[in-house]
């Protein structure tokens, strides 16, 4: 099931995207998406709506140089064990949302990513257990002012301004993480190809890594690490993402009025 956030004629809703005879529709669902989701009947042709964000995340939890290509880029090695920093929520916007350049960064990057969304409160979990807290996966790019983070030593300026967790375009429940092909796109040129089954680190012992630190909330993201090709943006440019089986996430950028 693909699971989206809409802003319809009627107000923001959850709802469950269908493909039907007529194109796909977006099915409102009561409340919230997590467990077994009942939907109240009423629903909108997709193109009469706009799709937000897919979750509202009390944290998003990232990990750093998860890809060996990507962390062979930035002049190091993957680590043995996961690398964990948090992005605040108020960086999470939706697809098309605009990504503001902050004035004082002179480079500000794109991060392709995988995304986990949690569905249920966990701590503790087991790599094998992993699949039964998860509600589903969205794709993300984990926007990065790259001479902030270089600058400071450590990452939270750098990673979270706002507009700088773009998520979406849905959360798609049935996805298999274990290899698909993750392509970002600037301007339509192909900056970052690669397969999730490239992480150093998988979904599973993701979830076992960050669970014996914290509990994890019904609709926690976590992004899964980019992989090599990373790049600045410019504003006027679009970067687009795209994991096979999920969808493609694009934003516009621009620099901060
Ligand atoms: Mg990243």
């Amino acid at each position: 099931m693909r699971l989206g956030r809409v802003a319809s004629p009627d107000g923001v809703a959850f709802a469950a995207i269908d493909d039907a005879d007529d194109g796909p529709r977006a099915r409102e669902i009561a409340e919230h998406p997590f467990g077994t989701p009942t939907f109240t009947g009423r629903s909108w042709a997709l193109a009469d709506v706009r799709l937000l964000a897919p979750i509202l995340a009390s944290k998003v939890i990232c990990i750093g140089k998860n890809y060996a290509a990507h962390a062979a880029e930035m002049g190091g090695e993957a680590p043995a064990d996961p690398v964990i920093f948090l992005k605040p929520n108020t960086s999470i916007i939706g697809p098309e949302v605009p990504i503001v350049r902050p004035p004082n960064s002179e480079r500000v990057d794109f991060e392709g990513e995988l995304a986990v969304v949690i569905g249920q409160p966990c701590k503790n979990v087991k790599a094998a257990d992993a699949k039964g807290v998860i509600l589903g996966y969205t794709v993300g790019n984990d926007v990065t002012a790259r001479d902030h983070q270089q600058a400071d030593g450590q990452w939270t300026r750098g990673k979270s301004y706002d507009t700088f967790c773009p998520l979406g375009p849905w959360i798609e429940t049935e996805f298999d993480p274990s290899d698909a092909e993750l392509i970002t796109e600037l301007d339509g040129e192909v900056k970052q190809r690669s397969r999730t089954s490239s992480m150093v680190h998988d979904v599973g012992a993701i979830v076992e890594w960050i669970s014996k630190v914290m509990t994890l909330l019904p609709g926690d993201v976590i992004l899964t690490g980019t992989p090599e090709g990373v790049g600045p943006m410019q504003a006027g440019q679009r970067v687009s993402v795209t994991v096979e089986g999920l969808g493609t996430l694009s934003n516009p950028v621009v620099d901060k009025a």
